[in-house]
């Protein structure tokens, strides 16, 4: 079987608003995801993050580069194909969550069915069982505005879900949850993915989250600065206090930027 995710090369080039110079936002990033694969993008702000997610779901074009999911290259496609492709192969969940405000929280996951002409009993079911699964029970038929920042980013996630992507890509998904929900939303996510055979990639400032990642990506600069894979490595980023064993220093990152990483206090 394929890779879920081969990206190779890639690159994206923003020209200056002033004309002169570019901007290099992602240069030369590689990336391959097993099905299955739970991966962290972390990194400084400004340093490439969604703009590779935004490249990754097929809603930006890359400058150069390939990107390939379940074997398909995305650069390739025209775009109506493009549309097609995104709408069954890949979930997403962007900062701005962008709920339809006038459909229900059920609704707007059921929305994602019918335009992938899947709205049937099951789909149904699996979007009441999705929303339930991340804590939203008695929230089904609330709109949006009835809803608080961290449920709507549920909601957005089960709509991510729903039809049973290869890719599902998610851009800080828990940054309006509190610690304790946050933990529960993506350790609910890492058992989906894993259960069901799904690749992601969730970018996160809170390195805590990363506890249930399989792998952690860094990026600097637009460029792929390291990957930690191993549970050792990763335990110590995510709790660099408890680690003696492993200082810092070793896994290449420096002591206070370790700390330095946004370590936010929800
Ligand atoms: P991150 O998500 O890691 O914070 P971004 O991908 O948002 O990083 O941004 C990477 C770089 O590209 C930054 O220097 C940012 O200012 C720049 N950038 C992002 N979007 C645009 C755009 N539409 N036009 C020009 N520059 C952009
Ligand atoms: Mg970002």
């Amino acid at each position: 079987m394929s890779l879920a995710l081969e990206a190779v090369q890639v690159t994206k080039e923003y020209t200056a608003p002033s004309g002169d110079g570019a901007i290099m936002a992602v240069d030369g990033m590689e990336m391959a995801l097993e099905h299955g694969e739970f991966v962290a993008l972390v990194g400084p702000s400004g340093s490439g993050k969604t703009t590779m997610l935004a490249m990754l779901a097929g809603l930006l074009m890359p400058t150069a580069g390939a990107i390939r999911i379940a074997g398909q290259d995305l650069t390739m496609m025209k775009e109506r194909e493009r549309t097609a492709f995104r709408r069954r192969e890949i979930g997403f969940t962007f900062q701005d969550n962008n709920l339809v405000p006038y459909l229900t929280a059920i609704e707007n996951v059921e929305y994602m069915l019918r335009i992938n002409s899947a709205y049937d009993r099951q789909g149904r079911e699996r979007a009441r069982e999705l929303l339930v699964r991340l804590g939203l029970e008695d929230r089904l038929q609330s709109l949006p505005r009835q809803l608080s920042g961290g449920q709507q980013q549920r909601v957005a996630i089960a709509r991510s879900l729903i039809n049973q992507p290869t890719l599902v890509l998610a851009d800080e998904p828990t940054a309006s949850l509190d610690t304790e929900r946050a933990f529960q939303v993506v350790e609910t996510m890492a058992q989906l993915v894993h259960a069901e055979g799904r690749a992601a990639i969730m970018v996160t400032h809170d390195l805590r989250m990363v506890e249930y990642c399989d792998r952690v990506i860094q990026m600097v600069d637009g460029r792929l600065e390291r990957v930690l894979t191993t549970r050792e490595d990763i335990t110590c980023l995510v709790n660099p206090a408890l680690c003696e064993r492993i200082p810092m220093a070793l896994l290449g990152f420096a002591e206070d930027e370790a700390l330095n990483v946004q370590y936010v206090e929800l």
